[in-house]
């Protein structure tokens, strides 16, 4: 994972009030071209040759907006833009944000939390450890499919992290299956779920349809989808 920090004045006037809320970045793809900024067609956002903008969704993981600096966690995974451009970037490359997307909802007097994620939830799953309550119990699940490479996740006071390592060759998202089945999730307790589109579709069903919880009491988001570019969200409360 690598942090990349963005900067500039361009940067005034974006608040992100929320924690887990997302940012779009459009990147310059190919890279030392420049950025093109793309046009509304009326359906869809295009480049001027017809071509379409690589934009990618990102955890806006720190806004500062004294120094108008936005730090985005990007898990290095290979071939995608995205991952090539957080190993690339250097001071002067330029992109473009917009946002924020919605983020997520604290129950301040839920008695205890779940959050599931992999990689690329570990940006989103810090910020909650920021600001859940002090009194509610934390159970925490991270696969990483790289732990070495994982940044450490903030403290808080009653929680408990564990860290699956996704073994070579395993589906994306296999341990966390494995892990929130194994969970004790009292009544009450609030679910948080992100990462790879099948894996947390499969958590979905299991929360909702053979554990019986109330689709109000949990969040699931499907953050990439393997074998698929781009960063088509999948979303159910
Ligand atoms: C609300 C939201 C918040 C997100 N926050 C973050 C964040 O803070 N940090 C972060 O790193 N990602 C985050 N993501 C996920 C990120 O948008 C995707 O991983 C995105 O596809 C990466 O773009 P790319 O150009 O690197 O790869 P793409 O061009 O989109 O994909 C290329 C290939 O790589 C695969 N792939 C994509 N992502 C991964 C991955 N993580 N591991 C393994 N294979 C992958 C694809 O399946 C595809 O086969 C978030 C997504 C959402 C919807």
């Amino acid at each position: 994972m690598v942090r990349v920090t963005l900067a500039g004045p361009e940067l005034g006037g974006l608040a992100v009030e929320q924690p887990a809320a997302s940012v779009r970045l459009l990147l310059p793809v190919p890279r030392g071209q420049g950025l093109v900024v793309p046009r509304w067609n009326g359906n869809e956002f295009l480049l001027p040759d017809g071509g379409r903008p690589t934009i990618r969704t990102f955890t806006p993981r720190r806004l500062d907006p004294r120094t108008l600096e936005l730090d985005v966690d990007v898990v290095v995974h290979g071939a995608g833009p995205a991952s090539v451009w957080a190993e690339t970037a250097g001071p002067g490359d330029e992109a473009a944000v917009s946002g924020p997307g919605r983020g997520y909802v604290v129950d301040q007097r839920a008695p205890a939390f779940l959050l599931a994620g992999d990689e690329t939830a570990i940006p989103a799953i810090s910020q909650l450890l920021e600001v859940l309550p002090h009194d509610a119990h934390v159970d925490v699940h991270i696969e990483a499919a790289q732990p070495e490479a994982a940044l450490p996740l903030p403290h808080h006071p009653a929680a408990a992290v564990h860290w699956w390592n996704l073994p070579p060759g395993a589906p994306a998202g296999e341990t966390l299956r494995v892990a929130v089945r194994a969970a004790d999730v009292e009544p009450g307790t609030r679910v948080w779920v992100a990462g790879e589109a099948a894996a947390v579709q499969r958590i979905r069903r299991h929360l909702f349809d053979e554990r019986g919880l109330a689709r109000s009491d949990a969040t699931v988001r499907g953050y990439w989808k393997s074998g698929r570019t781009g960063d088509d969200e999948d979303d159910s409360q």
